[in-house]
């Protein structure tokens, strides 16, 4: 075990920058087995703060457990990550260079801002309980103070009148909006989306990608794991494609779209263009 700074420069970054408020995330090496089976293998990543990355790739290839890892979900088997001028874990060779403690994990959790398929709202509480729920536990908020950032974040996602209602009242689209919001109101350094689209009906789509789309501009580091090609086109500044727990193309989606260079990548495009 070490401090950040000295697990920082082991993994032959210079400390300072990565360590300070507002620093990329970056992660290097990161490996991660289930069994017998290697999800993901010496998978690197940097995304600059404000930067928004779409990872493509077909079922199966590491794309959650990616996300998972850094958001701590998953604890990988090496490599580093670190998000936010902060260091979550480094482990090499088996050792554990640094680690976050557990009551920490929750702390750093809180700046990483995670959407899932499958929305995840809690369907016990209306829309208002769901939106002030993470500020006031995590954060400490007052409850006035949490009610008026939600009301803010649900007049951004356009459900203002919903603001009563509870999840199973609302359509798919709407509560993938709420869990938009919900994950704002952490007011996170990262927001990660893993596939916020495929649960939903196609008409309802649009919506939910507007959001984002919104997001994208306001300077919030986004990764979103999606097979929407339009929307990445659209949005992402870069496009990353794994397959079998590799990074197999990274690139801007100008280039990727028109001239993606390996074959793994043309073969995934050519299905799903
Ligand atoms: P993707 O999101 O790209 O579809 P995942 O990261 O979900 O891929 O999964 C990659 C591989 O890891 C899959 O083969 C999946 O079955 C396996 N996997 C994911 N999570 C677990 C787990 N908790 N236990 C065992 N295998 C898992
Ligand atoms: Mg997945």
């Amino acid at each position: 075990a070490s401090t950040p700074a000295q697990a920082v420069r082991k993994a032959g970054f210079s400390d300072a920058p990565l360590l300070r408020a507002g620093a990329p995330v970056r992660v290097q090496g990161i490996s991660k087995s289930f069994g017998f089976l290697k999800v993901l293998d010496a998978v690197d990543l940097y995304l600059p703060a404000g930067s928004v990355t779409a990872i493509l790739g077909p079922s199966g290839s590491g794309k959650s457990t990616l996300l998972r890892s850094i958001n701590h979900l998953e604890r990988v088997d090496s490599g580093f990550i670190a998000v936010d001028g902060h260091l979550v874990g480094y482990r090499q060779s088996g050792e554990t260079l640094y680690e976050l403690k557990e009551k920490d994990i929750l702390k750093r959790r809180a700046d990483i801002g995670m959407v899932f398929q499958n929305f995840n709202l809690f369907p016990h509480l209306t829309v208002l309980e769901n939106l002030i729920e993470a500020p006031m536990q995590v954060r400490g908020t007052d409850r006035g103070a949490a009610v008026e950032l939600a009301r803010e974040l649900l007049a951004r996602v356009g459900l203002t009148d919903k603001i009563d209602a509870y999840p199973r009242q609302l359509s798919g689209g709407q509560q993938q909006r709420v869990a938009i919001a919900r994950a704002l109101a952490l007011r996170p350094k990262v927001l990660l989306f893993d596939e916020p689209t495929s649960a939903l009906d196609p008409e309802l789509v649009g919506e939910v990608l507007d959001v984002i789309k919104e997001l994208a501009r306001t300077g919030t580091t986004l990764v979103i794991v999606t097979h929407e090609i339009g929307f990445a086109r659209e949005v992402a500044d870069t496009v990353v494609f794994m397959e079998g727990g590799h990074i197999l193309e990274v690139g801007p989606p100008a280039r990727i779209f028109s001239r993606p260079e390996h074959p793994r990548t043309r073969e995934f495009l050519a299905k799903v263009l």
